[in-house]
């Protein structure tokens, strides 16, 4: 190692990184031990580089199996599609549904809900605490309470 500082150490440098050496310089650097050094150490510095970089490139292999697994994913995200768009209106069916039934046949259901609660000794005792004018509304009440928790529920598992 030389200690000695040459004015063409940066030519020397800009000649190794481009490869093209004018012939004085060539020559200086035959003659000169700074340049001769500062070659030499951008020649390790430069291997070192060119190492990385290719150490670091994906394989072949890697590309493939990456595309391989996109293709699968998206694949699977098209086939799912349709699903997932069902997922998302069953809520809106069930309701729809429950409207429809209740708009129907709602006089009937409320009548047998009514009876039904009736019928039994916990069915009386209710009866006995509220008045039964209180019942059915009770009872729609309980349903749209179910119905809204089975709605939540669904939109939960919907979005997973
Ligand atoms: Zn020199």
């Amino acid at each position: 190692m030389t200690d000695d500082l040459c004015p063409r150490e940066a030519e020397v440098l800009r000649a190794c990184e481009s490869g093209m050496w004018p012939a004085d310089l060539a020559d200086h650097v035959s003659r000169c031990d700074a340049c001769r050094e500062v070659q030499a150490v951008a020649r390790v510095l430069r291997e070192a580089v060119d190492a990385e970089d290719a150490a670091q490139l994906p394989t072949a292999h890697d590309i493939w199996w990456r595309a391989q697994w996109q293709a699968r994913q998206e694949a699977r995200a098209r086939a799912m599609r349709p699903l997932d768009r069902m997922e998302r209106a069953e809520p809106l069916v069930a309701l729809v549904a429950v409207v429809a039934l209740l708009v129907l046949r709602g006089d009937v259901l409320l009548s047998q809900l009514t009876g039904w609660a009736t019928s039994n000794s916990t069915g009386q005792v209710l009866q006995a605490v509220m008045p039964p004018a209180l019942l059915p509304v009770l009872l729609v009440g309980a349903g749209l309470g179910a119905l809204v928790f089975l709605v939540g529920i669904g939109a939960v598992l919907a979005n997973d």
